[in-house]
């Protein structure tokens, strides 16, 4: 089709080399084999092509790494926290030396854009700071003790091995959600990145064991092990893992959910989200264009936040819908490291055919699709690779197609008349992950964060489904998965709670009045 791309795509050999030279200068040594050669395979989304063969992880090996890691927090949850903070105050520290040389990996294997890549380390840089900052407020309540001469109180502890599973889409941050919060609570990490981002991996790797040798911190507070999902299914079975934080699919959820709770093990899941936004007629409309075309468009779709439902008032429908399109007309789609690119590759063929998929499917439920072509990236590279515009679908309802997360840009459009309506259709899919409502009515925004309001784990105002700081706890309800991470209190999902008495009288009073003898 005739959209050009925003520049000629790199070749896989400049690719190379710069993966090369990421990997060097954060100290990491892996062993980079010929494409085919045994191992996994590292590819990257700009060219479709597979870079590199790496060598991956057995189940025998991730054994090993689950016993080094529960030898290591045997010394590791006596350390004072504050000194546990010091080993993530210096990892901080090497993310900062080394933002652009880990945001180049990113790109190379997500294909997220350059301005994302930095913002997703800059978001390790964040997380680094707060769990520095908790490791001097980790607190427990002291409760009015009904008895005399007694002390009542709660104290955390830490919880043991924490498994971290992680999605392709945020390569490196939601492992630094998970490890900087768990180190300081005094666990040890293993983690199983995705297949698909191996390289950033190693990269996180080579960068907290050198945080570790220059702290002095015990190294295998800090495991990697890497393959495919039988490497996480041994995370999710061992009983020495006492959390799985598993981040990925609904599907994935559905899985290792219930396989963690077999064993009675703690899991956190962080699952797919289908994320809707309502404008209403008291909208700032300037503004909620501006929101709904980063969170529908940015990340090429492929964010659990992305905002994929738009829940428009019918009074505005054709206004708003007719400058998103024009907005998403000069979007521009190319090589994720060029320039001025928006909109960076899909992650494999598999979701450019669901993309396909889900948009035939709308026309068959009476959607009427703008956009959404694949766009031709010439023969020399990127045969293999998969860049699309994004996809406005007005829908007639809410139909099947709709309550599905697909992972791509396409944002469906629907109607409504009453804000309850809107609310209802909000709340109306399986997931529950972000929400937000554009509106200057402060009646209409106090009602969407209501009990009775979103149902979801993000509920924004004003601005879009995406994008949330660290401050805040980050998860989402029903299909979601229910966990929670990253900032606020979320850090007591990776201690364990013990509730202590203590009677410093010379009294033995019973609770509940009971008397014994
Ligand atoms: P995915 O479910 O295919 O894979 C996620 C991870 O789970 C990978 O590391 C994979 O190897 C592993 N895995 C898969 N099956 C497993 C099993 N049975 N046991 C153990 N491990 C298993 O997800 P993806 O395609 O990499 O990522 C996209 C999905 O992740 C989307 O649905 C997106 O919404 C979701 N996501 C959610 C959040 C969140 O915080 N809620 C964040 C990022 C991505």
């Amino acid at each position: 089709m005739s959209i050009a791309l925003t520049a000629p795509l790199p070749t896989s050999d400049a690719l190379r080399t710069r993966v090369r030279e990421s990997l060097a200068a954060v100290g990491a040594s892996v062993e980079l084999g010929e494409p085919g050669a045994h191992g996994l395979p590292a590819s990257t989304p700009i060219t479709g092509d597979v870079l590199f063969s790496i060598p991956s992880s057995t189940v025998a090996q991730t054994d090993e790494a689950i016993a080094a890691a529960a030898h290591a927090f045997s010394a590791w949850r006596t350390t004072p926290a504050p000194v546990r903070g010091a080993l993530v105050a210096r990892l901080g520290q090497l993310l900062v030396e080394h933002k652009a040389d880990l945001a180049a990996l990113v790109t190379v294997e997500a294909g997220k854009i350059t301005s994302e890549a930095l913002g997703e380390v800059q978001e390790m840089i964040d997380i680094c700071e707060f769990a520095v900052g908790l490791s001097r407020q980790l607190y427990g309540r002291t409760i009015a003790s009904e008895r005399p001469g007694h002390r009542l109180m709660e104290t955390w502890h830490p919880l043991g091995v924490v498994g971290v599973i992680t999605a392709f889409n945020f390569p490196v941050a939601v492992w630094a959600w998970n490890t900087a919060v768990a180190l300081v609570c005094g666990d040890t990490v293993v983690w199983k990145p995705s297949e698909l981002t191996p390289l950033t991996a190693v990269a996180c790797q080579a960068l907290i064991e050198r945080a570790c040798a220059d702290v002095g911190a015990p190294v295998d507070v800090s495991q990697l092990v890497l393959g495919e999902r039988e490497v996480g299914e041994k995370l999710v079975d061992d009983p020495r893992v006492a959390l799985v934080s598993a981040t990925g699919s609904v599907r994935m959820g559905r899985e290792v959910g219930p396989r963690v709770a077999a064993r009675f093990g703690r899991s956190l899941l962080e699952l797919g989200g289908n994320n809707g936004a309502i404008v209403t007629p008291a909208a700032d409309l300037d503004l909620a264009v501006r929101g709904i075309v980063f969170s529908a468009a940015g990340t090429a779709g492929q964010r659990c936040t992305t905002l994929r439902r738009l829940l428009v008032h019918s009074s505005v429908a054709d206004e708003v819908v007719s400058r998103i399109e024009a907005a998403y007309r000069q979007l521009p789609v190319g090589d994720p490291f060029a320039e001025g690119t928006l909109v960076g590759p899909l992650i494999h063929e598999r979701s450019y055919r669901d993309m396909v998929g889900a948009l035939q499917q709308a026309e068959a439920e009476g959607g009427s699709v703008t956009g959404g072509q694949r766009v031709d990236v010439g023969d020399d590279a990127g045969a293999d690779a998969f860049y699309v515009t994004p996809a406005v679908v007005r829908m007639p309802a809410q139909t099947a197609v709709v309550h599905e997360e697909t992972f791509a840009p396409i944002l469906y459009v629907m109607t409504y008349e009453t804000l309850d309506e809107a609310i209802a259709l909000n709340n109306a899919v399986p997931q529950g992950l972000s929400s937000s409502i554009f509106t200057l009515d402060v009646r209409e925004a106090e009602r969407f964060l209501a009990a009775d309001g979103s149902d979801c784990g993000i509920a924004n105002v004003n601005i879009g489904t995406s994008g949330a700081e660290i401050g805040g706890a980050f998860g989402g309800e029903k299909e979601t998965g229910g966990g929670r991470e990253s900032g606020s209190d979320a850090w007591k999902a990776y201690m364990r709670r013990a509730t202590n008495t203590v009677n410093y009288s010379s009294e033995l009073p019973l609770a509940q009045g009971v008397h014994f003898g």
